[in-house]
């Protein structure tokens, strides 16, 4: 499969980098090089800032209606190239091509779902104490806004921002993954032939800290989002916060999954195989320590371990592969040494438990069981192929292991009991809470965390919120 080579979007053109710059992509399957992108140098970022000031003015100087027009129109094009696009992602990402596709696709869900709610950016009138004064609250776009995503959803996590920045009004620069550029730029070029003008979308790629210590400081960005790791995250939320600008944040996680004695076992484990093991657990709302309670403790990590061990591992491009490889060498040492570090400590390995021999960056699916606190990967997100499991006996206690860690993203629970739901409900610390199903993360509904796995949502009406600014007005009629 040919994979072209990747320049950066800057002012409505496909340009190398000024510097003449680039860097290979690798293909994680084989390991092998399969292409290579441009480098943005520190006059590329201006060119690309000053252009998003003028993107920002021509986008608003269309009506929301068309505005809205445009942002289908793109949406219809991402659904006609599926089929190219998901392949380039399989090749640089690594996961399967069915998961691919479900990406692009539910990607361009994404953009009509923000492109219906950019025609429904409402202020509202407050009624005031005077008879001749009227107070209006009116919502206006911050303006030229800058986001950072990482790899494991290439396409995704950037339509997660730039669906909702267009739909406010707001013109918008990605640092895209350096892992992936290539599924990024196909879907920008949908954009760019969908209408949007010339310099509302930028896509740049080079050295991250380079770009985001240049551009977030810069006057002309009025808003910042990124999804990645907490420490970088912290890292520039705090450079965004020097600068006063309003930050979303969508950091790691360290997902709960708790799993009652009355628990439906059958379907909590179907689902939850199929959302462990999605994109190697390279996710950040995948469901990670798995707290089951003692009556069904045995049963259901043996009913979970011999499902994984059945799991088809190998190259995303092959028919039928179910789990594809980790993005990188580092990555999957980081995995290695955390599973290391929990098996010297005590715990059992079920199934898996190291990387596979072959070419390319593979893990096996591993279940780990007996886990206890002291264990690294019971507080360090594994970010991989590995569930873990713990057992308990009182409620209290699951909820207890749940709310330890300081992350607060996606959580899960089986329970048939209704008191067992609202004390979950009522105590679990995180942004996102899904019991008997998996039902997070569709356009509609919020999408984020608390504590240090970030604040903002990338979701649903709140994700337009933060490209947003609230602007109140009381006029006194002489
Ligand atoms: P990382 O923190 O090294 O990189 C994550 C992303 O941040 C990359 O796209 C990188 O280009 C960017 N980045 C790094 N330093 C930056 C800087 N100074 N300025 C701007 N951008 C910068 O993490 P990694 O090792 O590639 O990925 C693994 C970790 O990332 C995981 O542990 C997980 O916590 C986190 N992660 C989270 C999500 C999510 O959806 N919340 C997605 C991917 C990765």
């Amino acid at each position: 499969m040919f994979y072209p080579p990747v320049n950066l979007f800057i002012n409505g053109e496909w340009r190398e980098g000024s510097e003449g710059i680039r860097e290979d992509v690798i293909n994680p399957a084989t390991g092998k090089v399969i292409g290579s992108f441009a480098h943005a140098s520190i006059a590329d970022l201006d060119l690309a800032l000053k252009a998003a000031n003028a993107g920002f003015q021509a986008w608003q100087a269309l009506s929301a209606f068309e505005r809205s027009k445009i942002m289908r129109r793109a949406a219809n094009l991402l659904r006609e190239r599926a089929e190219d696009i998901a392949t380039l992602l399989t090749l640089e990402e690594g996961k399967p091509l069915a998961e691919a596709r479900m990406e692009v696709n539910g990607g361009a869900d994404l953009i009509d779902w923000f492109a219906e709610e950019a025609r429904r950016t409402y202020g509202r009138i407050i009624p005031s104490r005077s008879p001749n004064v009227t107070q209006h609250a009116i919502r206006e776009a911050v303006g030229p806004a800058i986001g950072f995503t990482p790899w494991n959803f290439p396409v995704s996590q950037i339509l997660r921002k730039l669906a909702p920045a267009l739909a406010a009004g707001c013109s918008l620069i990605i640092k895209g993954p350096e892992e992936t550029p290539g599924s990024p730029a196909a879907m920008f070029k949908c954009f760019e032939d969908a209408g949007v003008p010339a310099g509302t979308l930028a896509l740049v790629f080079g050295i991250p800290a380079q770009i985001s210590e240049h551009c977030i400081p810069n006057p002309i960005i009025k808003k910042v989002s990124f999804t990645g790791s907490v420490p970088v995250g912290k890292h520039l939320a705090g450079l965004a916060g020097q600068h006063m600008k309003p930050a979303t944040m969508e950091l790691g996680g360290h997902a709960p999954v708790v799993i009652c004695d009355d628990a439906d076992l059958e379907s909590a484990c179907a689902a939850l195989i199929a959302f462990k093991f999605r994109n190697a657990g390279q996710v950040c709302i995948s469901p990670t320590r798995f707290l089951v309670q003692n009556g069904v403790y045995d049963r259901f990590v043996e009913m979970f371990s011999k499902a994984a061990a059945s799991l088809k591992v190998g190259d995303g491009s092959e028919d039928g592969t179910q789990v594809g490889p980790m993005i990188n060498e580092r990555r999957l040492q980081a995995v290695e040494r955390l599973v290391q570090d929990a098996i010297e400590r005590g715990a059992r390995v079920e199934t898996g438990g190291s990387r596979i021999d072959r070419p390319g960056f593979y893990f096996a699916p591993t279940v780990l069981s007996g886990m206890t606190i002291d264990m690294q990967i019971m507080n360090e997100e594994p970010f991989g192929p590995v569930a873990l499991f713990m057992r308990f006996s009182q409620l209290k206690d699951a909820i207890a292991e749940a709310k330890r860690l300081p992350y607060g993203l996606a959580s899960y629970a089986w329970t048939r009991d209704s008191s067992a739901i609202h004390a979950l409900s009522r105590s679990i610390e995180a942004g996102m809470l899904t019991i008997n199903h998996l039902g997070l993360a569709l356009p509609e509904t919020p999408y984020g965390g608390i504590k240090e796995s970030g604040h903002g949502s990338e979701g649903g009406t709140e994700a337009l919120e933060g490209y947003l600014n609230t602007k109140f007005i009381s006029c006194s009629y002489p």
